[in-house]
């Protein structure tokens, strides 16, 4: 056969078949999605959350003790260990004669997180855990320094009701 001679059949030339083909795979998905919806792959987001691993890495928690009182010692090895150099803490002297340090200052700037857990492995009293909210907008970028007290309010967290790993 001569180079640019060849014809596409008649059937590939209109495309019905393929287009009756595409119709049909759509059809099949939407009457199987219409009969079967708790099969869907889909999820009506927000007012549908996904349940995710508890071995998921969300947004940070800073753990508090029973008192209230924030667990962290400003030990600044979370600050040291993070990757991305998102967690500036300033630490301070405590009231307490018993305690020494405490952070006055504690803000991770989530613009430059990774998620990557290693805070957490750092933290030698179990100040910092990664939680399970994913969910993470905002309209300034000045909001994504998240300060201690968010931090701490982003949990129910005293360390006995955070999620273990
Ligand atoms: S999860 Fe990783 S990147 Fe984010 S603050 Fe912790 S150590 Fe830094
Ligand atoms: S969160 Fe943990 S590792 Fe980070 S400064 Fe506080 S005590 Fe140290």
């Amino acid at each position: 056969m001569q180079k640019g001679n060849y014809k596409l059949p008649i059937s590939q030339r209109v495309y019905l078949i393929a287009i009756l083909k595409g119709m049909g795979v759509t059809a099949r998905h939407f009457f199987k999605n219409i009969l079967r919806p708790g099969q869907m792959p889909t999820i009506s987001y927000p007012e549908v959350k996904r349940n995710y691993s508890p071995r998921f890495r969300g947004l940070q928690i800073l753990t508090v003790k029973e008192n209230g009182d924030i667990r962290c010692t400003a030990c600044m090895l979370c600050a040291t260990a993070c990757p991305a150099a998102c967690i500036h803490i300033t630490a301070a002297e405590h009231p307490d004669p018993k305690v020494e340090k405490f952070p006055q200052e504690f803000n991770i700037d989530m613009l430059r997180c990774v998620f990557c857990g290693m805070c957490e492995e750092a933290c030698p009293v179990d100040a910092i855990r990664m939680g399970p909210t994913y969910e993470l907008a905002n309209f300034d970028r000045s909001d994504f320094i998240f300060t201690k007290e968010e931090l701490v309010k982003h949990g129910n967290n005293t360390v006995s009701q955070v999620k273990h790993h």
